[in-house]
């Protein structure tokens, strides 16, 4: 019986296999329901958890966000979570920790900042900054 691909090694894989992203076509219908009722194939790495890579975790203050979505834009790894053009939470399943997200949200203060892997949230939202004074002004 072949083993599921989930179960190999790395130097398991035939040189030259190709992964699928998703069971069947990718065509209009995919990009009209949300990104979690999607037909995403075995290989896919949605299905595995990811963010153990991360030292640093980017937390959300949503009392600070205009909804721009340069964090949607910017996320090089899919993790910015938004419903109706709203920023609403990063998916931590698979976010690295790269803090782009951060470098690239404008206000003042920044709606998301990176903290320590192992700092609870709500702590975190305590430590929030105060608005900057801006260069120039
Ligand atoms: S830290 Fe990096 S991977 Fe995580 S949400 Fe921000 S931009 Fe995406
Ligand atoms: S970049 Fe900042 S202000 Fe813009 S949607 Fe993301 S968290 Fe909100």
């Amino acid at each position: 019986m072949s083993k599921s691909i989930k179960d190999m090694g790395w130097d398991e894989l035939v040189q030259g296999a190709a992964l699928f992203s998703f069971e069947g076509d990718v065509d209009y219908e995919m990009s009209q329901v949300q990104p979690e009722d999607r037909n995403y194939a075995e290989t896919n790495s949605r299905n595995a958890y990811v963010g153990d890579w991360r030292v640093e975790k980017p937390v959300f203050n949503k009392d600070f966000c205009i909804d721009c979505q340069f964090c949607w834009i910017y996320c090089p790894d899919t993790s910015i979570i938004a419903r109706d053009k709203k920023m609403i939470g990063v998916d931590m399943d698979h976010c690295k920790g790269c803090g782009i997200c951060v470098e690239v949200c404008p206000t003042n203060p920044k709606s998301l900042l990176m903290f320590n892997e192992n700092t609870d949230n709500e702590e975190a939202l305590t430590q929030w900054p105060e608005k900057s004074e801006e260069k120039g002004e």
